[in-house]
């Protein structure tokens, strides 16, 4: 199995140009004949499908909604970053770069985020130009503002909707290329396998969501673009429908996984508020540019507020803790997110949290209002103002609003070289759905800066270079053994599934799959409870298997099923994140394990042990289930530093 980066010779800021100029190309003639499939229709799959249809390669296209347009990424609310330095505050490349390796805790690999920040103004351009209507300021400038983790203004925005405007013009760049008949759109189709030949992607087995229908597809590459495996949790701020069941079937089909504990939990989201919740919901980043965040510095005055005796405004600044401008006085409340909840963690645990349950603290606009006025905070947050309300009944003009952390993004996810191919050649993944270039913690704004960068500027260039030495292969047919294989595990896993005729719905396995995560592989972490975690998730498999009921039938639209199949990957992909948190003795981003951290509480890394991505091979024989690879990281060109958000430096 390979295993190398394939990270450029040469300097930092000249790797991407060099690997441009020499990568192998495509002529035109052969890319019409030349097949690829995109599984996802996110920013990153939207994005990487419009593209390579551009370029003249035949794209199918899967995603499991009934139109692109609802990927997860519409969501998307504060922004997108990229370094132009529009407002003058001292952006740059290097600093995008450097703002970005720091926020990860130097688990990222240096070559890849370069090119990230590299790229990141050329997205700007290509989303102006699409008409995706960027906030202006009086200049006619685009408009920035300020995210967690940087000094610096740097975040475009449209409102809270900027995944929703962005994916509008991935969506018509994509719709344009379906319109020319060189896109073909596959709708309400799940992808539940990957078909190798002869070591190499050459389709996917889909099942057809509204008939059941198990479908084969071939192509001469994959990408997969489906987001990331939050749900695993059960209780995230991630759409429904995202999963982790592609990018885990390629995983047992050879492509490497990595990184699978560092999994990002957000510090503003509606805290939860009941036992029938089956979603949470974030309040963007963006807030934290304008609320101040804080709880009573009195344990007696917490505990009056929870029980109602005494609201918020009752308390006088000097009765207020502004803990995070307390504790981190050169980022204040722009703090990375891992910092930020596990302060908010820290407050609650200690008593000091507000709302019923002591499980929250207050995201407060009241001085932003006397500032600025009501009309400026509803012109930038009123959509999020609009959504608290009506989840909290409360209005957060008047008092402030509610928040505790909540899981969110995945760092983690398969394993892609610089040219974002896995270890499976021909398989390519993007966006969410890889491991990425934010190490074990990404910074507010940056997923959707690297899902369109990997699609519309390096995918396009990358898969030329796979696909230039395979212009002689013919077009693939579904006919091969290796497609009948695939689709005959696929009907044995869902016949397996409806024979169980068990007690339980699915969601009951799930939410104690994600009781399991939250308490012993979320915001902290520790051995014991890790190795506890690991051993009840193996008792909760063998109680699924002989006690799930999947009512309904293969055929037709069958919800109960396919939120089974994707429990049973991620039953297996749980055990595999409790067990890369476990072997990852040192505290790093969003990885948090209580026995390494410094005396005020912070996290302690140990580069001297764990400065590599932690890779996982599926192994089905020699009596184990994977094998850790380590990809060593070095840092050439940035110093390698505690984090510290105390002080600027
Ligand atoms: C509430 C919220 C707000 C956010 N706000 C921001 C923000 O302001 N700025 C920022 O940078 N990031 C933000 N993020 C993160 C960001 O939205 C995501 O990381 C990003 O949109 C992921 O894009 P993607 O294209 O990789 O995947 P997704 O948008 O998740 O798309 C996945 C696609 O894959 C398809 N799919 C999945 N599985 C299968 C399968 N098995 N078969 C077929 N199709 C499949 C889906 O149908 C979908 O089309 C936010 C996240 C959340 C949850």
């Amino acid at each position: 199995m390979t295993f190398h980066s394939k990270i450029p010779e040469g300097k930092l800021s000249e790797k991407w140009s060099n690997y441009k100029a020499t990568q192998n190309l495509v002529n035109p003639a052969n890319k019409r004949k030349m097949e690829v499939i995109v599984v996802g229709t996110g920013l990153a799959g939207a994005a990487a499908a419009a593209s390579l249809s551009e370029l003249g390669f035949k794209v199918k296209v899967f995603c499991i909604q009934d139109s692109p347009r609802r990927a997860h990424s519409i969501a998307a609310q504060g922004g997108i970053n990229a370094a132009k330095n529009y407002p003058n505050d001292g952006d740059s490349v290097f600093r995008l770069f450097q703002d970005t390796v720091k926020g990860g805790d130097y688990r990222a690999r240096e070559a890849n985020v370069y090119r990230l920040a590299e790229v990141s103004n050329l997205i700007i351009d290509q989303c102006v130009a699409q008409g995706v209507p960027f906030a202006r300021e009086y200049s006619g400038l685009l408009d920035n503002r300020s995210f967690g983790g940087a000094l610096v203004s740097r975040t475009f925005y449209a409102r809270g909707q900027t995944g929703q405007q962005l994916l509008l013009g991935a969506y018509g760049a994509l719709s344009k290329e379906i319109h020319k008949g060189q896109v073909e759109l596959f709708t309400r189709r799940e992808m539940l396998d990957l078909v190798v030949i002869d070591g190499r992607a050459r389709g996917i087995i889909a099942r057809n969501l509204l008939t059941g229908e198990i479908e084969k597809h071939a192509a001469h590459c994959v990408v997969i673009a489906t987001g990331g495996y939050g749900n695993l949790f059960f209780l995230s701020t991630n759409a429904m429908a995202s999963n982790g069941s592609a990018a885990w079937q390629c995983y047992k089909r050879g492509a490497f996984f990595a990184n699978p504990c560092f999994v990002q939990i957000h510090p503003t989201c509606i805290p939860v508020h009941g036992d029938y919740q089956s979603k949470l919901t974030l309040m963007s980043e963006s807030l934290r540019n304008d609320g101040r965040i804080w709880v009573p510095k009195r344990k007696e005055d917490a505990e009056k507020i929870r029980k109602g005796t005494l609201k918020p405004a009752d308390l006088q600044e000097d009765e207020r803790d502004y803990y995070l401008e307390r504790r981190y006085p050169a980022f204040g409340n722009l703090v990375p997110r891992d910092v930020a909840s596990r302060a908010a963690k820290e407050r609650c645990d200690a008593g000091f949290g507000v709302g019923q349950a002591g499980l929250a603290v207050y995201l407060d606009f009241a001085s932003a209002i006397q500032r600025l006025g009501k009309e400026v905070i509803e012109a930038r947050y009123g959509n999020l103002f609009q959504m608290y309300e009506k989840i909290t009944d409360e209005n957060p003009y008047q008092t402030p609003m509610m928040i505790y952390p909540a899981i969110h993004y995945t760092m983690g996810g398969l394993w892609v070289d610089y040219e974002l191919q896995t270890t499976i050649p021909g398989l390519f993944a993007v966006g969410e759905a890889n491991f990425s270039d934010h190490g074990a913690n990404r910074l507010g704004a940056s997923a959707l800066m690297q899902g369109l960068s990997d699609g519309y500027f390096v995918l396009p260039y990358t898969i030329q270079n796979y696909l230039a030495d395979q212009i002689e292969i013919e077009n693939i047919s579904t006919e091969n053994i290796e497609f009948e294989e695939s689709a005959q595990n696929v009907k044995a896993r869902i016949d397996k599934l409806l024979s169980c005729k068990g007690t339980h719905t699915v969601d009951y396995f799930h939410k104690k799959l994600g009781n399991i995560m939250w308490n012993n592989v979320g915001m902290s972490r520790n051995k014991v409870g890790l190795e506890n975690a690991i051993a009840e998730i193996e008792a909760l498999k063998t109680a699924f298997w002989n006690d799930v009921k999947v009512s309904g039938t293969a055929k037709g639209v069958n919800l109960e099923l396919e939120k089974a199949l994707r429990l049973v990957d991620y039953l297996e992909l749980g055990t595999l994140t409790a067990i890369d948190a476990l072997h990852r003795e040192e505290s790093c981003g969003g990885h948090f394990r209580e026995e390494s951290q410094t005396e005020d509480g912070e996290a302690l890394r140990h580069d001297d042990r764990f400065m590599y991505v932690a890779a996982y091979e599926h192994k089905k024989s020699q009596n184990v289930d994977y094998v850790l690879h380590k990809e060593p990281l070095s840092f050439e060109n940035i110093e390698v530093k505690t984090r510290n958000y105390k002080t600027s430096k």
